[in-house]
């Protein structure tokens, strides 16, 4: 088994300046997954009630992801509703129903309690924590959160920072969750709680990475196509655990790489609504983007004579 994602799986009711759609395929494990999917195997587990859509668990399956760990349970699926203003990179929400997600057990599928990569997408963080009880020996675990679970899961989620190797955060919830404006602040907070390593995330300008040793900066992508950012942070996750299991390597240089990779799956699923961008997405495509963020990014160092007339 490659990667396990565990967060959730919705319907989503988005507004953005460019539209609105009702009820589209959504949440944090889908988003994550598809992402994922293009790198390594990948299974998705979490619950949706028996009006979740036939064809979005055929179009899972399609993209052979392993649905092992979806339960379906009499109920209503999750369902999140937001608008986005010009400045895309906040979401605002309208509505959480958690509906079949209050009553969630997360039971893994034998075959998955073995998974070596494990990304805990947004969900509430006590069930972040009974699956983390469940996983065998994994290589890597990652973790997600937002301000919903900020404001009223704060212990829990404390809990579960000690407990993974990456925590991944937008900028906003770290200053949030660690109480400061300063971003390296909140990292290092962050490293104290018991994570090795956070990558905080800034929407269109780009992902650092703070562990104790290092520092890296993830450069911004000039999105001129920019329509839906909702599950802009899953996309990147999904994209970096997956390339990381795909490539079982965990040095500096794979992991600046991972982080990449990561951007670029998030670039591609803010072009359009819902999945329908990673729907028609090619491998071509992600080699193409991911040589643009480098250039983006590259620079040479100064000569001596050089720096003696800067
Ligand atoms: P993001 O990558 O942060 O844009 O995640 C977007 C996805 O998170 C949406 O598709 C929502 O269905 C899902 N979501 C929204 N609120 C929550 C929540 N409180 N817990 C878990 N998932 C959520």
């Amino acid at each position: 088994m490659g990667v396990l994602i565990v967060g959730t799986i919705g319907l989503d009711t988005v507004e953005t300046p460019f539209g609105k759609k009702n009820e589209i395929l959504g949440g944090s494990a889908i988003h994550a997954g598809i992402s994922s999917s293009f790198y390594a195997d990948t299974a998705i587990c979490g619950v949706v009630g028996v009006d979740f859509p036939k064809k979005h668990l055929d179009f899972l399956k399609s993209k052979k992801i392993d649905i092992s760990g979806i339960q379906v349970v009499p109920g209503e699926t999750f369902r999140w509703s937001g608008y986005y203003e010009y400045d895309m990179n906040q979401a605002h929400t309208r509505d959480t129903r958690l509906n079949v997600y209050t009553m969630f057990d997360p039971k893994l599928p034998e075959k998955l309690k073995s998974a070596q990569f494990v990304f805990l997408a947004n969900l509430d963080p006590e069930l972040q924590l009974k699956v983390l009880d469940q996983l065998e020996k994994p290589t890597l675990v990652a973790m997600d959160t937002m301000d919903f679970w900020i404001n009223n899961k704060r212990d829990a989620l404390r809990e579960v920072i000690k407990r993974v190797d990456f925590v991944l955060m937008n900028d906003g919830e770290a200053r949030h969750f660690m109480e400061t404006p300063n971003i390296p602040i909140a990292a290092k907070k962050l490293l104290k709680l018991g994570a090795k390593a956070v990558i905080i995330k800034k929407g269109e300008h780009g992902a650092l990475l703070f562990t104790d040793k290092l520092h890296f900066s993830a450069p911004s992508y000039p999105q001129d196509m920019l329509r839906d950012p909702t599950g802009a942070g899953d996309s990147f996750a999904g994209g970096f655990m997956g390339y990381l299991a795909k490539t079982n390597d965990m040095s500096e240089k794979n992991i600046r790489r991972a982080i990449i990779v990561g951007s670029v799956m998030a670039s591609f699923n803010v072009e359009d609504f819902s999945l329908d961008r990673m729907k028609r997405l090619k491998h071509e495509e992600i080699f193409t983007r991911f040589d643009e963020f480098r250039c983006f990014s590259e620079f040479e160092s100064l000569s001596e004579k050089e720096a003696k007339n800067v």
